[in-house]
């Protein structure tokens, strides 16, 4: 069964001028354990794609299914249940929170959850696993380079261990040698079992993947 469905998705922004069309009746499965890059030309529509599988928005019509369900058929607080335990996210700035220290960042979607600090030791066994030095574990963010800061954002991304993750240009603000690193550790969590999609724009970053979804004008083209 495929972990990710979208049957006929449209997805349209309505400006006050116009309405642009940024996913024109997109069909697309994507299976367990599969890891796709998504590609294709600025504008074609492929954050919009990664915002409707991550759930962050709907669509306006057709029918997208995570893990088996019709998330149309979600309430508010199923769909964050969804998003929260399904699905882990990776974005190009990072966007870890400035204040909080680095084990504290990973901590933060447990504490979200279980409504109190963490007492497994989890948060920190995770950043050991992407490599941050143990020393490192009471920085702040800005203390640390940006391939340090993605090792971060990837263990929080696993905290509440998600079968899918969606990663929004990994490597996009990362030099060639840390891209390698962290795409070779993607690769890893996905022999791991771990399904991902992956929107690049790069060719060495799209070497990871098994499949490419090449996006033009809000469709698949290729
Ligand atoms: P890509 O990620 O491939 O660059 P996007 O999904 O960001 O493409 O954009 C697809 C189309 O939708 C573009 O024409 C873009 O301008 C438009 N678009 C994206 N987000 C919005 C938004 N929030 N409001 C209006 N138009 C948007
Ligand atoms: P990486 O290969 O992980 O990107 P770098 O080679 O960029 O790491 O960084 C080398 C060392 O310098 C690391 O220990 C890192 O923590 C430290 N470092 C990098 N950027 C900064 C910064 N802005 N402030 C403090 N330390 C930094």
């Amino acid at each position: 069964n495929p972990v990710i469905a979208l049957e006929n998705v449209t997805k349209i922004y309505s400006l006050p001028t116009d309405d642009v069309i940024a996913l024109d009746n997109v069909s697309l499965e994507i299976f367990e354990g599969e890891f796709v890059a998504i590609m294709g030309p600025s504008g074609s529509g492929k954050s919009t794609l990664l915002n409707q599988v991550g759930c962050l928005d709907v669509p306006t019509s057709g029918n997208l299914y995570i893990d088996g369900k019709d998330v149309k058929t979600l309430n508010d607080d199923e769909l964050t249940d969804l998003r929260r335990d399904k699905i882990g996210y990776i974005f190009q700035k990072f966007n870890l929170i400035p204040l909080l220290d680095l084990k504290e960042n990973v901590e933060y979607p447990l504490i979200l959850k279980n409504k109190k600090r963490d007492d497994t030791g989890y948060p920190q066994k995770l950043l050991e696993m992407v490599g941050l030095d143990s020393t490192r574990m009471f920085h702040r963010p800005n203390e640390i380079s940006g391939g340090q800061q993605q090792r971060v954002a990837i263990a929080r991304a696993l905290v509440n261990s998600p079968k899918i993750l969606l990663c929004d240009e990994p490597t996009g603000n990362l030099d060639s040698k840390t891209s390698v690193q962290i795409m070779e550790m993607l690769a890893e969590l996905n022999r791991q079992g771990r399904t991902i999609v992956m929107v690049t724009h790069d060719d060495d970053t799209a070497k990871y993947a098994h499949r490419r979804i090449i996006f033009a004008d809000g469709r698949i083209v290729g």
